[in-house]
């Protein structure tokens, strides 16, 4: 199947309400293009200079989501143009990107990436310090940013039980702070391997790459 077979097969197959962050970390310009060509226009990095690479090449009206971690040291590069960061994990990293937003004359919207995986290899917060992160006092002085989600990834298994579990435990803790955080809209989840079980477990976004272009090197 083509790129935009892939493409359309998981549009067709996902709610409306479910938007789809198209993942095109490795991947070139040129494959790129036949999906925006297909008429898709949100996609996700997961590497600043790579994404800044891509978003000189590309066309402008592209959303660009950073999905992977962010270094502080790195934001003022994205800030200009980046639609939404999945993966905020410390009041200091939103602190920068406050800064930078501010000097860019804009409001960035942020999403807090949740530990939820039993591994030990993934960035993200426990559900006690994104609380901490919502009721702070230093929240409320940050005008340039608005956190309008959570971000979360499951643990790399076959155990579909376990996946399905990991993203129960996030969109309870997702829809208990938006009954006090009513702006809270977001619930990314869900990659090639897992966003049925997903988006069946309350994900809005998933992030997919391998199943549209085929398996990256
Ligand atoms: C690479 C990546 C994805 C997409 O993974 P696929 O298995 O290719 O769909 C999703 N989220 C994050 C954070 C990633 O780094």
């Amino acid at each position: 199947m083509s790129i935009k077979d892939n493409l359309h097969k998981i549009k067709s197959s996902i709610p409306e309400n479910v938007t789809l962050v198209v993942v095109t970390k490795t991947q070139p310009v040129e494959k790129i293009m036949e999906v925006y060509n297909a008429g898709h226009l949100i996609f996700g990095e997961n590497k600043v200079q790579e994404m800044l690479g891509k978003y000189e090449q590309l066309p402008k009206n592209i959303q660009w989501h950073i999905i992977g971690h962010l270094q502080s040291n790195k934001v003022k590069f994205i800030a200009p143009f980046v639609s939404l960061i999945h993966s905020v994990d410390s009041l200091k990293l939103l602190q920068e990107i406050n800064k930078q937003a501010q000097i860019n004359k804009r409001i960035i919207d942020c999403l807090l990436q949740v530990y939820i995986a039993k591994e030990e290899s993934k960035f993200g917060l426990d559900f006690a310090e994104a609380k901490q992160i919502f009721y702070s006092e230093e929240l409320k002085e940050l005008k340039n940013i608005r956190i309008t989600g959570l971000m979360g990834m499951a643990t790399n298994t076959v155990n579909q039980e376990q996946i399905a579990n990991e993203f129960k435990s996030l969109n309870t803790f997702f829809k208990n702070l938006q009954t006090v955080q009513p702006f809270l809209q977001i619930l990314s989840m869900g990659m090639s391997s897992d966003y049925p079980v997903a988006i069946e477990n309350g994900s809005t976004l998933i992030r997919v790459g391998s199943s549209i272009f085929g398996y990256r090197n």
